[in-house]
């Protein structure tokens, strides 16, 4: 079987307020991004990466593997409007039969362990979506209603890598965008097809906030060591 694993850093990261986008910034001496493709590069199932970014970052990007002597074979294609797209552009450049594996660039801390489980699960049952349960009480408000206590036991955080024998994902991308498609898992659930859940990691964030950073710092420290 060939594994393949999409790296989707398509977006502008709006939330940090920044110039550069986020998967760019420096966590300990490169950027997030190069975590990113180095947690794939190491799964043992060796899988072929593409990674997918806004076409006037192209350039960028390449003079940032110059300056950090990045060597990791990967290929590059162009990001689109919403994530939705730039996983649709992804999933364009493989051929044939194969287990793909979509992941945000800002999660840089996933284990290499986590994505070889994804894909065996994939391959068995379909699709395997990493989820950890929240730790916090949770509530629900819709508008102009109360809030509402949900039970914390019942919910699951959805994280990424999110894994599915490409039959599912074909399928599920051609189908019109929709604004409640946040992930994978919502895209291909609406095609139809089951979902898996896979016990996520905790320190595997998804960098957003600037606070997030200096968590993301302190815990690959952590993980070096
Ligand atoms: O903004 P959000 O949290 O949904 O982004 C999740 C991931 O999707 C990020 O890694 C971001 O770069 C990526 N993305 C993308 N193309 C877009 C928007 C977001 O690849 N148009």
């Amino acid at each position: 079987m060939k594994y393949y694993a999409i790296i989707v850093a398509g977006g502008k990261g709006n939330r940090m307020n920044l110039e550069v986008a986020k998967q760019f910034l420096e966590l300990d001496g490169k950027p997030i991004l190069m975590h990113t493709l180095e947690a794939f590069h190491k799964c043992v199932l060796n899988p072929e990466l593409i990674l997918v970014l806004n076409i006037h970052q192209h350039l960028f990007w390449e003079k940032l593997c110059t300056t950090h002597d990045f060597k990791i074979p990967h290929q590059v294609v162009k990001g689109g409007q919403e994530r939705f797209d730039s996983v649709r552009n992804g999933l364009k450049a493989i051929k044939g039969k194969a287990i793909v594996a979509i992941h945000d660039a800002v999660r840089p801390l996933v284990s290499a362990e986590l994505i070889s489980q994804s894909y065996l699960m994939a391959e068995e049952k379909g699709n395997a979506i990493t989820a950890i349960q929240p730790v916090d009480s949770v509530r629900i408000k819709r508008e102009g209603q109360n809030s509402e206590a949900l039970n914390r036991n019942e919910l699951f955080m959805i994280q990424t890598p999110q894994t599915f024998q490409i039959e599912q994902l074909r399928k599920a991308y051609l189908q019109p965008y929709r604004n409640e498609f946040t992930d994978d898992a919502s895209v291909v659930e609406r095609a139809g097809f089951n979902i898996n859940l896979l016990t996520g990691e905790r320190n595997n964030i998804k960098i957003t906030y600037p606070q997030d950073l200096e968590l993301a710092s302190f815990l690959l420290q952590k993980k070096g060591s």
